[in-house]
């Protein structure tokens, strides 16, 4: 056996994106304890910070020591009790995942379907509701991934707060490639994920709440059946001025990374951030239409850091991927459940959302198209 030294790769699938050189630099310095005083200080600006991107005034902003998946779980195991009714909107792969975990908890899903590629339709979440009058919470995503269509978390928050039900936004995709406002639209619990539009190493999950979701978790008339999960528990080491007390070892080095990226992100300004990845969808559209590829989502709720594309007639899809990957070290994603085999998904996260990487795609493609 040898040091693994991975090769160097141009990564823009549906994530991880590419890391910046300043975060994975970050990563490298030297670890300390947990509840070093320093590490303790660097912790309470990663909160400070994450309410800026999800912006919000939170004080239950904290990043969970594990990926997205451990994110949604947190919302889910936290928010739902045996019996709970939750109106579960499935539009991809992880509206799905949501299901599973409404099902986990013993919670009932009512589930609210629309096509593969189009966003959640508020008129048939509204219809939903008005038939389950004891609906406690409506579950969506507002980037999905295995898709690239975005929802309007606004106007779905709207609706479920007419209906007095909580919200659970999945945003792993959509944290800081695309317009998100959790204070002013009214999200009350929310997760993403540091491997996409933050272009961070993978297995963090910023998570949100607001006091309307943690009053239902203070009430709760069951034991949230996760301990590692339990944000009761959680928060005595992620809480506001309480004195840190253990729970469990955080990812040290990789805290290191997220503050860094969360430092970027401040420094290039969050609106700044959305209007970047916009300009490279733009670009890129432009290079995909000049070789005929044509685009799954409608323009209107396309996300412009994932951008799903039919694989033109004829094309071998693992063929072009491998090359792609084999000869120009370069990663595009693969169809994912009902589009896999027939989409590719080409990402446009973080880092990664720039206009060298626009060119080198296309050009590569083009080369590979033949
Ligand atoms: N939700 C969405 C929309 C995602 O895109 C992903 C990952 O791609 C997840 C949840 C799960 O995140 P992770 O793979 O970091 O566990």
């Amino acid at each position: 056996m040898q040091s693994f030294n991975p090769p160097v790769r141009t990564l823009m699938g549906p994530g991880p994106s590419d890391v910046h050189p300043r975060i994975l630099s970050a990563m490298a310095r030297p670890t300390i304890g947990h509840l070093d005083p320093e590490f303790v200080r660097m912790m309470d600006e990663v909160k400070q910070l994450l309410k800026y991107a999800f912006q919000t005034e939170n004080e239950m902003t904290m990043p969970v020591s594990a990926p997205g998946s451990a994110g949604m779980e947190t919302a889910f195991v936290n928010l739902v009790e045996p019996g709970d009714k939750v109106i579960v909107c499935i539009n991809g792969v992880f509206g799905m995942r949501m299901k599973e975990n409404v099902e986990r908890c013993g919670g009932v899903a009512v589930l609210v379907e629309d096509d593969w590629g189009m966003a959640v339709s508020p008129e048939k979440v509204e219809a939903a509701l008005q038939a389950n009058p004891d609906a406690k919470i409506v579950a969506f995503v507002h980037a999905e991934t295995s898709t690239g269509a975005c929802s309007d978390v606004k106007t779905l928050c709207e609706i479920a707060h007419k209906h007095d039900c909580l919200t659970i936004v999945d945003s792993v995709t959509g944290l800081a490639g695309v317009e998100l406002r959790v204070d002013e639209w009214g999200v009350d619990a929310i997760y993403s994920g540091t491997q996409k539009c933050l272009s961070c190493t993978p297995g963090l999950s910023p998570i949100s709440f607001n006091e309307r979701a943690l009053h239902k978790v203070r009430n709760r008339k069951t034991k949230v059946q996760s301990w590692f999960l339990d944000l009761n528990l959680v928060m005595g080491y992620w809480g506001q001025g309480a004195k840190r007390t253990y729970h469990h070892t955080a990812p040290v080095n990789g805290l290191y990374a997220l503050h860094e990226s969360l430092v970027m992100l401040k420094e290039e300004g969050l609106e700044n951030s959305w209007a970047r990845h916009a300009a490279m969808h733009e670009k890129l559209k432009a290079g995909l239409t000049e070789l005929g590829i044509k685009f799954v989502v409608d323009e209107a709720v396309r996300l412009p850091q994932l951008n799903s594309v039919w694989i033109p007639e004829g094309v071998d899809d693992a063929a072009v991927r491998a090359e792609l990957l084999n000869t120009y070290n370069l990663e595009i994603g693969a169809g994912l459940g009902a589009l896999a085999g027939k989409v590719w998904r080409i990402g446009l996260m973080g880092f990664s959302a720039k206009e060298e990487n626009v060119l080198f795609c296309t050009s590569a493609l083009k080369k590979v198209l033949g």
